[in-house]
């Protein structure tokens, strides 16, 4: 996961491979407490692992429930209508898809609890919920604000009142009738009827439930969508084995990408494995949405095919005018899509936006401006017409207000034809349904390489280059080149092979078919960890005298290269910035004095258990600095336009500060 203040996504130019997709949120939740609430035990396959899960299953192991965990698969011993533990103060974080149900089911079978969240959360309403609970006589108090969480619950002072219909509004959110749907099979000793006020919203999830409830042996009876009765004597019972599908909603970001980007050479387009034509989540109707606009889609029960229209048909993409009620959570992406369109497109009935993570509308329509889109914000609509040419396309500062959908929607901006490049910040709220999300969208996306970023720093031996690379790679979620280890490698594998370091032609040989891996931090040739053995002084000596010959270093000029990936690289070395990326936008000369590196290295060397002294390191490290600034090729010197930066007397994390600022300054945002 990109743990980082923000992602710079450079500017992404196509597209092509497949996307295997996480677990779908909504039914994640959903079976988790279903089978929570069963009798037998309850296999979960391809559980999603995300914070929104994390929460439901602290809480249901809180309220004494087993869970066993491994990979994506959970085992979950069900109580059977009865908790273990009747007393808890349960932590919902933002996951609407956990406090709403779990309210209900923990307010009819009775105890103290105290259910909260972050923030945010107690912004999120749940007073139609409670309405609901409290007309069955369940005892239910707010904690802070009149409607909204934390809420405490105990048990209600006489018998439930389950005679008359509950009447529970479906017009503010489909959660409240969801979680009265899963809650009241735990109580049915007679038929108990549900009456939903208002237009019910989001029908689809009301789906997802009933059919999910289906599964755990309940068969609710429906009415259009207005009354619901759980028939008297419905009891959980777990089915053994259930597998969560992948989430429709989560396929809309690879659907739009299909859609927008050109199709790498040779390939056909994004291929989604998880949902298909079989889906039972509402949001794979998004499919339909994205060929209004333009998209070719062919899809399998499980699977989907996405391919951007041709030139005049599909693309750019046609602006639609959408009723978004059976979308709501992948329209959002559509809002994005409408970046590319030929016209006004216009999302209607999305009243539902502004009660989630965040005020979704007003979110949307804020960042889409900042990218240079002209925005007309509804109370329960957006119209968005495109910027008007390539000069009113802006590079922007994306914010994404703890909101994982705008996260992800936005990263599709990035396929903008200005080529600005976008920056998301807080990248990792995508953890809450999607934590790989960004790798899985650089895994199938292409830039053109001058336009991935490349942060160089070269300098002399142990000037802290390495330490000072990592990170920084680390804070901006970059990949990391530590080619001084290419040539450490080089002269380990040729020794190995009983090559003289003196015969270039040999040395090269062998540096061009290296069989490197990396792995972590974890250097291997072949299958050996070479990690340790490399990072020796005479390993660093001997890496020294492979390297001044030309051949080796033209042999390692491709694999260098082959580095620089998105969404950036920063690479460290003696030529980084004068030879293999002359074109990086920031090249660091890093430098301290011969008596500060030789002390640095002493107490590396005596605290990895090495007796050696001082003077004998500062010997051995001018002379490695000489040989690597008198050679022929390329040699250790600061690069053109090259900023300097002596660290004799700076922490490393004044280092990196220094080098964050420079690359700030590089930045357009
Ligand atoms: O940085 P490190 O000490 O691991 O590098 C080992 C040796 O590899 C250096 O002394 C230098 O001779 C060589 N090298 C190089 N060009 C690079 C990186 C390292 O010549 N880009």
């Amino acid at each position: 996961m990109f743990d980082v203040e923000y992602l710079d996504i450079p500017p992404l130019s196509r597209a092509a491979g497949t996307v295997r997709l996480p677990g779908s949120k909504s039914i994640s939740n959903r079976v988790l407490l279903l089978a929570a609430l069963s009798h037998g035990q309850t296999t979960v396959h391809a559980l999603l692992a995300s914070d929104d899960t994390a929460v439901m299953l602290a809480a249901l192991r809180q309220l004494g429930c087993t869970v066993q965990q491994q990979g994506d698969t959970a085992v979950i011993s069900g109580l059977g209508g009865q908790l273990l533990q009747r007393k808890a103060a349960l932590f919902m974080g933002n996951a609407g898809t956990a406090i709403r149900p779990l309210t209900a089911a923990l307010a009819l079978l009775g105890g103290e609890f105290e259910l909260s969240g972050v923030p945010r959360m107690h912004e999120r309403p749940i007073g139609d919920l409670v309405d609901a609970l409290r007309q069955l006589g369940c005892s239910i108090e707010y904690l802070a604000n009149e409607g909204f969480p934390p809420l405490r619950l105990q048990p209600s002072p006489g018998p439930l009142k389950l005679d008359q219909p509950i009447r529970v509004r479906g017009d503010v959110s489909s959660q409240f009738l969801t979680a009265l749907l899963m809650a009241l099979p735990l109580v049915a000793d007679r038929d108990i009827h549900i009456e939903v006020i208002g237009e019910l919203i989001s029908r689809p999830y009301i789906e997802i439930t009933l059919k999910l409830l289906q599964r755990f042996g309940i068969q609710v009876q429906r009415e259009d969508w207005q009354r619901f009765t759980i028939p008297a004597g419905s009891q959980y019972q777990s089915p053994g084995e259930i597998h969560v599908e992948g989430d429709a909603s989560s396929a809309s970001y690879f659907i739009a990408l299909g859609a927008i980007a050109e199709s790498t050479r040779g390939q056909h387009g994004i291929e989604i494995l998880g949902v298909g034509a079989d889906s039972i989540q509402g949001d794979i109707r998004f499919v339909e949405a994205a060929r209004m606009m333009g998209a070719e889609i062919d899809s399998t029960p499980h699977s989907l095919r996405v391919r951007r229209g041709q030139p005049g048909k599909g693309w750019p993409l046609k602006a639609i005018d959408l009723d978004c009620n059976h979308i709501p959570d992948a329209a959002m992406t559509l809002a994005v899509m409408a970046l590319y369109a030929d016209g006004t497109t216009v999302l209607r009935n999305i009243a539902s936006w502004r009660v989630k993570e965040t005020d979704r509308i007003a979110a949307m329509a804020c960042e889409l401006r900042k990218l240079g889109a002209s925005v007309e914000e509804g109370l329960d609509y957006l119209k968005i017409t495109p910027p008007a040419s390539l000069q009113d396309w802006k590079p922007a500062a994306i914010h994404t207000y703890d909101d994982h959908r705008m996260a992800m929607c936005f990263s599709l901006a990035a396929f903008n034809p200005a080529q600005c490049p976008v920056r998301i910040l807080d990248p990792k709220c995508v953890a809450k349904t999607f934590p790989d999300y960004f790798e899985a969208l650089f895994n199938v996306t292409e830039a053109d390489a001058t336009l991935i970023p490349v942060i160089c720093i070269d300098g002399p031996t142990a000037s802290g280059k390495g330490t000072l690379a990592a990170l920084t790679a680390q804070r901006l979620g970059y990949h990391y080149l530590d080619s001084g280890a290419l040539y450490r490698l080089t002269a380990f594998a040729a020794r190995r092979a009983g090559v003289s370091l003196d015969d270039a032609e040999g040395v090269a040989r062998i540096a061009r078919s290296l069989p490197v891996r990396f792995q972590g931090d974890r250097i291997f040739l072949d299958a050996e960890d070479v990690s340790d053995a490399i990072r020796t002084e005479a390993a660093g000596m001997a890496a020294s005298r492979v390297s001044v010959h030309p051949q080796v270093r033209a042999a390692l000029v491709r694999l260098q290269h082959s580095f620089r990936q998105l969404p950036g690289l920063v690479a460290d070395g003696r030529d980084m910035g004068s030879v293999i990326f002359p074109d990086a936008p920031l090249k660091i000369y890093l430098t301290a004095s011969a008596q500060r590196r030789a002390e640095r290295r002493y107490k590396q060397l005596i605290s990895k258990g090495n007796t050696i002294t001082i003077q004998t390191i500062l010997q051995d490290l001018e002379a490695r600095d000489a040989r690597d600034m008198s050679r022929q090729a390329a040699p250790l010197k600061p690069a053109d336009q090259a900023r300097l930066l002596d660290n004799s007397e700076l922490s490393i994390e004044k280092s990196v500060a220094q080098v964050i600022d420079w690359w700030q300054a590089t930045r357009p945002f």
